[in-house]
């Protein structure tokens, strides 16, 4: 990178699209107007090269266009609208100012999607790998916010899409030649690289007025659901037959559809509970929004296990594995 005064003009938005924006990139800090009428709701995750992304199975632009879409999809799982993003990012002299330009270009078109400003941010060097903090500001309804701990025993449990298909993916691109794929390795791909988040879902359900908790689903069903049982002090149980699976993972076992949908993760669909009553509304909304909704299980008392799944007649604990960054193999 030559300088990073040319690059932050290089990336600097032209025009904003939020007009409570009051002054973006270019001062100290950025300012907007809050409203009166909105809880704020802000997050920030971090991204590294070769812990969360790799060149090897992402081009610079869905490493973009990913880092925004994570942040995003926190913001929908508190049914949040989101408004503003912030980049922070320290380059390591293997990336050159064109690849990071292409990074950009990712983040811009997902926040394009969701009419998302791009208003500050921060840029140094580094002697490690490529590392990318994305923040994101975005408001709900005052008091609306849907929160993990809201579920109680008698709740449906439901989630948005089909589910498992972003690690199915990223093992094509880990185990596969480019040349080899059929079309629906390809579709796989897509979800992995290029994940949307479900922001018109969590907007549904925090305009309802009712009880919903609610997550999604970054580090696979398993783990989401048992932050949501614990946060609740219940437990929950899944209908394993119940799982919408896509036709493009069907043409796997089902030992390793039910394992990447358990404990695969990068989902980026939300996970949630609600009163039975509540949950035929979402269902109606859901549909005339045309966005799949399942019911995958119901919340009981809290038992032995925080999450069990039902199969067959029987129930099993669903154990809690997933990626730990400090010990693998645990969660
Ligand atoms: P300061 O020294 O006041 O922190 P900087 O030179 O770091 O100013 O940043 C100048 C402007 O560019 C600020 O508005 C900052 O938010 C923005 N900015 C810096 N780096 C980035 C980046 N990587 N992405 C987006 N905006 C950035
Ligand atoms: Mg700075």
């Amino acid at each position: 990178m030559p300088d990073e005064f040319s690059f932050i003009n290089k990336i600097k938005p032209a025009k904003l699209k939020q007009s409570s924006c009051i002054i973006g990139i270019g001062d100290d800090a950025a300012v907007y107007r809050a409203n009166s009428n909105k809880d704020q709701v802000v997050c920030v995750d971090t991204m590294c090269e070769e812990v969360h992304f790799s060149r090897k199975t992402m081009t610079p632009f869905d490493i973009g266009w990913k880092a925004v879409a994570v942040n995003i999809s926190d913001i929908a799982a508190m049914g949040g609208k989101p408004l503003y993003y912030l980049v922070a990012i320290a380059v390591p002299n293997s990336w050159k100012e064109e690849e990071l330009l292409n990074v950009y270009e990712g983040m811009a078109a997902i926040a394009d999607k969701y009419n998302i400003d791009l208003i500050g941010g921060d840029t140094v060097s580094t002697k490690g790998s490529l590392v990318i903090a994305v923040t994101v500001i975005g408001e709900l309804p005052t008091g609306k916010a849907l929160l993990r701990s809201s579920a109680m025993p008698g709740d449906i449990v439901f989630t948005t899409g089909t589910l498992g298909n972003s690690a199915a993916g990223l093992e094509i691109l880990l185990h596969q030649e480019e040349n080899t794929y059929k079309s629906f390795e390809k579709e796989l791909i897509v979800f992995h690289q290029r994940p949307v988040p479900q922001v018109e879902a969590g907007l549904i359900l925090s305009s309802l007025n009712e009880r919903v908790s609610l997550n999604d689903i970054s580090d696979g069903l398993a783990s989401e659901c048992n932050e949501i049982a614990e946060a609740s002090n219940v437990s929950i149980e899944i209908d394993e037959h119940a799982l919408p699976i896509s036709n493009a993972l069907k043409n796997y076992s089902l030992d390793d559809q039910l394992n990447w949908v358990y404990y695969g993760g990068e989902e980026y669909q939300l996970v949630g509970t609600t009163s039975k009553q509540h949950y035929l509304q979402i269902e109606e909304k859901m549909k005339q929004a045309n966005i799949q909704v399942t019911k995958i299980g119901t919340v009981k008392e809290k038992g032995e296990f925080p999450v069990m799944i039902r199969k067959d007649g029987r129930s099993l604990e669903l154990k809690k594995l997933g990626y730990n960054h400090f010990r693998e193999g645990e969660k």
